[in-house]
């Protein structure tokens, strides 16, 4: 929507860490897609058209820095299995589909709408091997109103054939995948070795010389998500004594790269991310799914670390990040069980701050609302739950994180757009 306009409704936003902003009945003023302001009652002498949500609580969109495009087809399913049997038996099977660039965008069409539909509107997001299929993603992804990044994936050892490139192959088409992706206005490329078990030394290295080429260019990966590949890994590069060194070693471990998982980083692993200015992304549902354990998101957050969070589907089987933050207040209260209370388990409002304020910190976006940029909101309406006795915008937005499901959602805006639901 062009020109000055101002949406009213109850604003929640979380602008620290454990921190909960809520603005009973605000406004927030938008000038051609771009906030202007943040406030509790119109400024006197400004008479913008106001947009009334009425009683709907309005929150800063989710963001989703761990999922895999192409599995969105086998969402849960496959559940019985572990990670590496999961792999191999689901995923790359699914995956190999995605040479086929109309079926690629039947699904990427209904996951772009699905994303929409659950306010996610910014993503970090693998997509499979095939250059073709990745770019038909990022052109669905941006007629949705998502936006973000997306990497080819890039695998050239142990998997099936038909999900295999050779070295040359895969170097080749992630440097035409970075020429061609240019087009799309919101979403841009990130590097994309799937983890070290799918990728020899020779094709590390050369990921590690584009990297150095494009030093814009991001980089995404997994690290430390179950002990039978740490000690794959361990196998595969003996010179390395701990999973995160392979990466530093090929100079793909450094600021803003994304490492899903780090279920088992230890004290060393993590400093050795916080030094390179690493960012976790913490997957619970996925890690309980497949069985991979809880990572220590509590202590990460304590360290300093940078923490954001990922549905992964599709070992996450929820797309929704309102879901994830609930598994991830759930899983971290185990954890504190289990480490007999040592370990303190999440808040709502630190969950709600990591689908919110921390992944938008990855794309250089402000806390809450953030004054000078573009609107990215969601709008919830409640009002199918018993209000009475009154509940105050901190028990309702926390019912939210519980209990939302998409048909509560009734607007989302992105880049400063309303998306199409
Ligand atoms: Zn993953």
């Amino acid at each position: 929507m062009q020109g000055l306009y101002a949406i009213e409704g109850n604003l929640a936003f979380a602008p620290a860490l454990g921190e909960l902003t809520t603005i009973p009945r605000g406004y927030i003023i938008v000038e051609d897609g771009i906030v202007r302001d943040v406030c509790k009652r119109l400024p006197s002498g400004l008479s913008p058209e106001v947009i009334s949500y009425g009683d709907a609580i309005i929150t800063p969109s989710f963001c989703d820095l761990h999922l895999h495009a192409p599995q969105f087809p086998m969402l849960g399913t496959g559940m019985d299995l572990q990670l590496l049997e999961w792999l191999s038996t689901y995923t790359f099977p699914l995956e190999a589909r995605f040479v086929d660039t109309a079926y690629a965008q039947r699904v990427y069409r209904k996951l772009a709408r699905a994303l929409v539909r659950r306010g996610t509107t910014r993503v970090c997001m693998f997509s499979s091997i095939h250059r073709e299929a990745t770019l038909v993603l990022m052109r669905e992804l941006e007629r949705a109103g998502i936006t973000g990044y997306v990497g080819k994936v890039n695998m050239d050892r142990n998997g099936p054939k038909d999900v295999l490139e050779s070295t040359e192959q895969s170097v080749e088409e992630t440097r035409r995948f970075l020429d061609e992706c240019g087009q799309y206005a919101h979403l841009k490329p990130l590097l994309t070795p799937r983890f070290v078990p799918s990728c020899t030394d020779a094709l590390m290295q050369q990921l590690g010389d584009i990297a150095r080429e494009y030093p814009d260019v991001r980089i995404q990966s997994h690290l430390s998500e179950n002990m039978e590949e740490i000690a794959w890994v361990k196998e595969l590069s003996p010179d390395c004594a701990q999973y995160w060194q392979v990466y530093e070693k090929f100079g793909l471990f450094k600021p803003h790269t994304l490492m899903a998982h780090c279920v088992y980083s230890d004290e060393a692993e993590r400093a050795a991310m916080k030094r390179a200015g690493v960012w976790v992304v913490h997957c619970p549902d996925s890690n309980t799914n497949v069985a991979s354990g809880i990572a220590p998101i509590r202590k990460m957050l304590q360290e300093g670390m940078q923490v954001a969070m990922g549905s992964d589907i599709a070992g996450g089987a929820k797309l929704s990040m309102t879901d994830v933050a609930a598994e991830a207040i759930r899983v971290s209260k185990l954890r504190w069980l289990f480490s007999d209370k040592k370990e303190d388990f999440l808040t709502v409002a630190e969950a709600f701050y990591l689908i919110t304020t921390a992944g938008q910190a990855y794309f250089g976006a402000q806390p809450g609302f953030g004054e000078g940029e573009p609107l990215h909101a969601v709008v919830f309406d409640d009002s199918r739950f018993v209000h009475e006795p009154k509940k105050s915008l901190q028990e309702r937005l926390e019912r939210l994180i519980y209990l939302s499901n998409p048909s509560d959602i009734i607007a989302v805006y992105s880049e400063g757009k309303k998306a199409a639901l």
